[in-house]
């Protein structure tokens, strides 16, 4: 039975206030951490007062880290060094950094492995565009992408990962995929991974949904037997809405 898993991707929002006192608020909250993970994606600028600060159970990850491990490269920081303020989890490969950063799934996959040496645990996006959907090539495209970072991987790395199924079309529209959408592209990647692993690998990987999770959608999608939960932007953001997304996930 896979633990549910509740990601909020805080973006580059929130001053240090206000992402302190939310994270502190959520690390007071009384969830059943026995049956949902609760994990928060602040501002990289803020990752090590709040990680040496974290006392309680919430996972704390980068939204991103640079796939070497040092060197000339102002601005960036490497999975390592997140490791070594005990961040121990990484989103890798969001379409914002796709499309506006233009990350490939070389630069991703490259990533993922930097994550893996530094025994960070990647979150591993990956999505369609609405032209791809429209065309029927979604799973082409999906496809494409997981088997990517799938090369980097041996079994103990994929059985820990996580990826998140986030159609770009459905982030920060408000347009949600359908239960059923996310059912049967959660249950095609499961099927990648037990096709380049085996089903008993395939089984224990969490796979998160996102794309404009709200309390009235998420315990819909949640209730899918593929879905292990959500990773959630705009909602994230309100104390009220990402606790209520989580009490959907447990
Ligand atoms: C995201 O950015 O990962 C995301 C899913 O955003 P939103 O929930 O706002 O659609």
């Amino acid at each position: 039975m896979r633990k549910k898993l509740v990601a909020g991707n805080w973006k580059m929002n929130l001053d240090f206030d206000e992402a302190r006192q939310l994270f502190h608020q959520l690390s007071k909250l009384d969830y059943d951490s026995k049956v949902v993970d609760m994990l928060i994606a602040p501002p990289a600028v803020y990752l090590s007062q709040l990680s040496f600060a974290n006392s309680s159970e919430v996972i704390l990850a980068a939204q991103n880290c640079h796939q070497e491990t040092s060197g000339a490269f102002t601005g960036e920081w490497s999975a390592g060094m997140l490791a070594s303020i005990r961040v121990d989890h990484c989103i890798i490969g969001h379409s914002e950094r796709r499309s506006l950063f233009g990350e490939t799934d070389d630069v991703v996959a490259q990533k993922v492995k930097a994550c893996l040496d530094a025994g960070v645990q990647p979150i591993i996006c990956c999505g369609e565009s609405l032209e791809e959907r429209e065309s029927g090539k979604h799973f082409d495209r999906i496809t494409t992408q997981i088997d990517a970072v799938l090369k980097q991987m041996d079994e103990k790395a994929i059985s820990t990962s996580i990826i998140a199924y986030e159609p770009v079309w459905a982030i920060g529209t408000g347009r949600t995929a359908s239960a059923e959408q996310a059912q049967e592209m959660h249950g095609f990647i499961r099927k990648l991974i037990g096709l380049q692993f085996d089903e008993q690998r395939a089984q224990q990987v969490r796979i998160l949904y996102g794309g404009s999770v709200k309390p009235a959608n998420a315990k819909e999608l949640f209730s899918m037997p593929d879905v292990d939960g959500g990773l959630v932007g705009g909602a994230s953001l309100q104390f009220d809405s990402f606790r209520d997304i989580l009490t959907a996930a447990s």
